[in-house]
């Protein structure tokens, strides 16, 4: 058992001393700690770079502190003085490195050279630029289908290289675009669309400075989006209640002790971060919301009755909605003992929740993977909509949607063409620019990309950074479809877990990081865009000397690709690949969105990409926002496992010290747990029914009734304050137990929130 941190376990508060020693460690990790710091200045900074971990936003009078411990481990990590250089893989096989930790294999350091693996010794080798593209060009020219080569994207791809990206794999014939997307907030995506015409939130920063309540749903932002602290902290300063619905007690959304505030720094103080804390059984967030609103439909019948003033805002409703009368009436019909089971909050808890909306003016809703990885994850953010829609509190100040994007340009790259569904407007657009036909036929998503590659069809496979093999579930058929393809490609920073499952023909393609200086041929200093979750568009531009001379940014990757694949008789790849200020051009005239995007994106802060639900006005069928009619799923994972002692329901999230798939230490300090990732949470009285103690070793038993067998072998139970039947624990190490078949309806996003398992006791 790795030593505890004493001070840590004290600390009631995220944030705090915590935070700098964890920066400080973070910063003497990747060998640079002066340069580090010096970096850090300059993240999130006007004339500086956009830090490469979340979506969240940037305030518009910044301090210039603008980062957090996680962005901080973002960019050491990037910033790293280590490097993985041709003589690492000569003296490493394939074999052998499958075998070492996320972890570990990430903390090689930087790739410096093109690689390409050779099978008869195992090992990837230097290839030179040319000859990579070239090789990859005859493979996937090789292909008689177009359709069987997959094009992954990485949220962390800018607008620049999305947009490259996206014309090439078009011309190439194709519009497969399995995205990180896919895996975390699809079914926003579809849901918004439905509801209210755009596949985005509608709030912007300023908005929290004005919400009466915010309601915070299925999200940890103390480590996945930990500025958003500072915003919640003010928010409950100022007298706003900030609402929380999570399975987990999570420290973050407590209290906030603010790095930056020498005097509370000194006396060890913190702010709150909510008001108050309500705690779901996993799934149950649909049924709140139902809860809450009957509550106010209650309310408004009492008001009625009372001759108050109505409590629904009908003016809104009237002139901006469709379906209310139908959603009212399905509200009417579910009954209170569903909504208690399935949320397992009480209906008066239900009812305290509902009291600080209705005594709001102003509200915000955000949400994550909490509520995005159900099977009925679309539903549930439609009834979050509807419910907000009862108060019309959409697209104006302090009111509004906000589901937190996880990767920093994960909305950047959907905006700008990453999307397999083809999206007509877009096609069109294309092809006058372009002036040749385009794929029109939907392509593959993540989970039907996994299909292909499964059934053999798919033959290529194409990464735009990420690491698709451990982000993905059922990891280890994953594994073996991707070397079942004749072509792998990889363009990344470090290595992962992923470049070792190399199909015949393998090649991993180093490119700069977000903190890196990218110089085109005349000498001309690159900025690139990216999109935050309140879809404000701003500049990047790297600051530092690149890890090699070696290394090719994104977008001169994809041009060197494409030009060798698809040749250049309809674009121009070279003078595109050459200069971001092309392809932005190229950008505007297809998406109109980007008007004089090379002037707007070079004012502080950029520009807000336009946003129809924000004012209003709702590109849906009927013209209007729409409420959703969906019944309560009939039961949920939870209910379904009811009174079975063996069966529990696991949700896989991160630790404090992860992104996404990058593990940048073994410890998850808000959760007490140090030196290790192998665990599983679970009510102490669920231990001891499974007939185990506190701290014993289990294997994990999915219990996907599809013939395959799913085990993760060797955890130890972490006894936690977590719902009866609840139990958590880490991915990548828990994807294993993630069925591909087992995914959210219309959004295809694994239901990485609510895997039945079991339990096989280890002998002691
Ligand atoms: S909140 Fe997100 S974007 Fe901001 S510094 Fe932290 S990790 Fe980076």
């Amino acid at each position: 058992m790795a030593k505890k941190q004493p001070f840590e376990k004290a600390s009631k508060a995220a944030g705090g001393w915590g935070a700098l020693k964890s920066v400080g460690r973070q910063l003497v990790g990747s060998g640079k700690p002066v340069a580090g710091a010096k970096t850090m200045l300059k993240a999130n900074q006007p004339d500086g770079f956009d830090c490469p971990g979340c979506a969240w936003g940037d305030p518009e009078h910044g301090s210039s502190f603008e980062f957090c411990e996680n962005g901080v481990k973002a960019v050491a990590w990037e910033a790293t003085r280590a490097r993985v250089t041709p003589d690492f893989f000569a003296k490493h096989s394939v074999q052998e490195l499958r075998c070492w930790s996320d972890h570990d294999l990430e903390h090689q350091g930087r790739l410096t050279h093109p690689m390409r693996y050779d099978a008869d010794s195992d090992r990837y080798v230097a290839v030179g630029w040319e000859d990579a593209f070239a090789g990859i060009a005859d493979r996937l020219n090789a292909i008689e289908d177009p359709g069987q080569a997959e094009f992954y994207t990485s949220g962390r791809a800018s607008n620049e290289a999305a947009f490259l990206y996206q014309t090439f794999v078009r011309l190439y014939g194709t519009n497969n675009f399995p995205d990180c997307s896919n895996m975390c907030h699809e079914a926003s995506g579809v849901a918004l669309t439905e509801s209210i015409g755009i596949g985005k939130g509608t709030v912007q920063l300023e908005d929290f400075e004005k919400a009466d309540t915010i309601f915070v749903v299925g999200q940890n932002p103390g480590t996945n989006h930990p500025r958003m602290l500072a915003d919640l902290r003010k928010a409950t300063e100022r007298g706003a209640r900030v609402v929380v619905f999570n399975t987990l007690k999570e420290k973050g959304l407590q209290r906030f002790a603010d790095p930056q505030n020498k005097l509370e720094m000194i006396r060890g103080g913190s702010k709150a971060t909510s008001t108050d804390y309500f705690r779901p059984r996993l799934g149950g967030d649909m049924a709140i919301f139902r809860g809450m609103a009957k509550v106010v439909f209650a309310a408004e019948d009492a008001a009625q009755a009372a001759g108050d003033a109505p409590v629904l805002d009908h003016a809104f409703i009237a002139e901006h909605s469709q379906g209310f009368e139908d959603y009212r009436a399905v509200v009417e019909a579910t009954d209170w003992a569903q909504i208690e089971d399935q949320s397992g909050l009480s209906r008066t808890q239900i009812e305290e929740a509902a009291g600080f909306y209705l005594e709001a003016d102003s509200v915000v809703a955000t949400w994550a993977m909490g509520i995005t990885q159900h099977r009925h994850s679309v539903p549930m953010i439609r009834e979050i909509v509807n419910f907000m829609l009862l108060r019309g509190n959409i697209g104006r100040p302090g009111a509004g949607l906000c589901p937190v994007r996880g990767h920093s340009n994960v909305q950047g790259d959907r905006t700008v063409g990453i999307n397999e569904k083809a999206p007509k407007p877009l096609i069109d657009a294309m092809e006058k620019e372009l002036g040749v036909p385009m794929p029109r036929e939907p392509g593959h998503n993540v989970l039907q990309a996994i299909g292909a590659m499964l059934s053999g069809e798919a033959r290529a496979f194409i990464a735009l950074g990420g690491n698709f093999a451990r982000a993905t579930p059922d990891s280890q058929l994953i594994d073996q479809a991707m070397r079942n393809l004749d072509l792998t490609v990889n363009i990344a920073t470090k290595l992962n877990h992923s470049h070792l499952m190399p199909g015949a023909h393998s090649y991993i393609l180093p490119c700069l990081g977000r903190t890196e200086i990218d110089r085109n041929s005349k000498g001309v200093r690159q900025i690139v865009t990216v999109e935050d979750s309140m879809s404000m568009v701003h500049g990047s531009g790297g600051i530092n000397l690149p890890a090699s001379k070696e290394l090719k940014s994104e977008v001169q990757i994809i041009a060197g690709i494409a030009k060798a694949t698809v040749g250049d008789a309809v674009v121009d790849w070279d003078a595109l690949g050459d200069d971001n200020d092309k392809i932005r051009e190229l950008i505007e005239r297809v998406l109109p969105a980007f008007e004089n995007y090379n002037e707007a994106v070079r004012k502080p802060r950029g520009f807000h990409l336009f946003n129809s639900a924000a004012v209003r006005q709702w590109n849906t069928p009927t013209g209007r926002a729409n409420f959703s009619v969906a019944d309560l799923p009939k039961e949920t994972e939870w209910q379904q496992a009811k009174g079975d002692d063996q069966t529990y329901i696991l949700q896989t999230f991160r630790s404090h010290d992860q992104y996404n798939t990058t593990v940048y230490g073994m410890d998850d300090r808000y959760r007490g747990v140090y030196g290790e990732r192998n665990v599983v949470f679970m009510h102490r009285d669920d231990i001891a029914l499974i007939g185990a103690e506190a701290g014993d070793r289990v294997d994990v038993l999915g219990c996907f009734e599809d013939g395959v067998d799913r085990t993760a072998a060797d955890f130890r139970l972490v006894p936690y304050d977590i719902p009866r039947g609840c139990v958590a624990g880490y991915y990548p190490e828990l994807n294993v137990l993630v069925p591909h078949q087992h995914y959210g309806d219309k959004s295809f996003t694994p239901s990485s929130k609510s895997v039945r398992v079991n339990f096989r006791l280890r002998a002691k």
